[in-house]
């Protein structure tokens, strides 16, 4: 199989190919065409498999890149457990993005608070954040999510594992009813299923 089998806009494509990306792997195989389809993904799924692609490819060819493009709120969110992973994601998009004019914003504790809120009052297309910064800045109101079409939660199992279960609920509470949810997961115990129940709508499942 080869990215260009699947409904990649060229920009993507091209971006790919200089990242030295030649095929995808076996997440990215299953996990990218549901998600260009529009359904919600339930992914079982170990760092190092290529998850971050299988959703950071399906959303920035949802963002409809167009160069010159006025970004406003946020249209995709991404959380995840650690400021590390967030870091991983956010420079992923950007390689993915070249050439799009994506903007990420990373939402991270431990970092300038005043930088983070003056991206998004610039506008943003894309959060990458960790929970308990996001919600600071929800509480705030520097942040709105009512624009968000996308959400992902990454490593979810890690998420749960730090006590961040109401903090996503609370999130994913601000985001549009319609929006669409990819949840990942190295593990997927009852509460990682009881979530997903909340959060997904008819997801489709995914196990590597
Ligand atoms: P991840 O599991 O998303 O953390 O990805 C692990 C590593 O594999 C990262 O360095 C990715 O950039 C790389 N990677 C992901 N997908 C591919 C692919 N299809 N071809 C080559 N490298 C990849």
């Amino acid at each position: 199989m080869k990215f260009s089998d699947f409904a990649l806009s060229p920009a993507i494509l091209k971006a790919l190919a200089k990242c030295g990306f030649e095929a995808p792997t076996p997440v990215q195989e299953q996990a990218i065409p549901p998600q260009l389809e529009g359904r919600d993904v339930l992914g079982l799924a170990q760092t190092g498999t290529g998850k971050t692609a299988a959703f950071a490819l399906p959303l920035i060819e949802r963002l409809g890149g167009r160069p010159g493009r006025q970004p406003r709120q946020p249209r995709a969110l991404i959380l995840a457990p650690t400021r590390e992973l967030a870091a991983q994601i956010d420079d992923e998009l950007r390689r993915f993005g070249s050439g799009l004019s994506l903007r990420t914003v990373l939402v991270l504790g431990g970092m300038s608070r005043a930088n983070q809120t003056r991206a998004i009052a610039q506008g943003v297309d894309v959060v990458v954040a960790t929970p308990g910064r996001l919600i600071d800045l929800m509480d705030d109101n520097r942040i709105s999510l009512a624009g968000v079409e996308t959400l992902v939660l990454d490593e979810a199992d890690r998420m749960l594992d730090l006590g961040f279960v109401r903090d996503i609920r609370k999130v994913a509470a601000a985001t549009p009813k319609n929006r669409k949810t990819a949840l990942f997961s190295a593990t997927m115990p009852k509460e990682i299923e009881a979530l997903a129940a909340e959060l997904l709508n008819d997801p489709v499942r995914i196990e590597i």
